[in-house]
């Protein structure tokens, strides 16, 4: 057990504080922090308050990545963003067939590629997008492979 409480020669609690863990001497039983440190009065409590704000404020972005979002404005080419929809799609597969919906579902630019070849007289292409390559199968399929 972490319980055991030290007390210092004048009976009052020894504790560590929440932040940067240094032991000090609670004047109060509800005090968390160093009661001072490096000369400043509560250093700790609010070094500690400043990192839960900027944790609440790193945590939308986070869930914005985890949704499949960028949350920031940098530029991002049409043909960079496909290779980032077809990233999300494979998940690390070599291979999928899915739904040409999927993609507009992300907002791919069937307009963007790298390379497009015919393979059949029946306007049946082969797109080339990153290390990915795409081909329209039966059934209105597509079929996408890596490398
Ligand atoms: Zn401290």
């Amino acid at each position: 057990m972490n319980d055991e409480r030290k007390i210092d020669e004048f009976g009052r609690e020894i504790r560590k504080c929440a932040y940067c863990g240094d032991e000090f001497v609670a004047t109060h039983k509800l005090r968390q922090f160093c009661p001072e440190k490096f000369g400043r009065t509560d250093y700790c409590k609010y070094k500690q308050k400043a990192l839960i704000a900027e944790s609440h404020l790193v945590q939308e972005p986070l869930n914005m990545i985890k949704g499949g979002l960028i949350p920031y404005t940098k530029q991002e080419s049409p043909l960079d963003k496909n290779i980032r929809i077809l990233d999300k799609i494979m998940n690390g597969s070599s291979s999928k067939l899915i739904l040409p919906n999927e993609l507009s579902f992300y907002g791919y630019d069937i307009y963007e590629f790298n390379e497009r070849h015919k393979i059949s007289d029946n306007e049946q292409y082969l797109i080339k997008v990153g290390d990915y390559r795409m081909k329209l199968q039966a059934e209105n399929k597509l079929l996408i492979t890596k490398g």
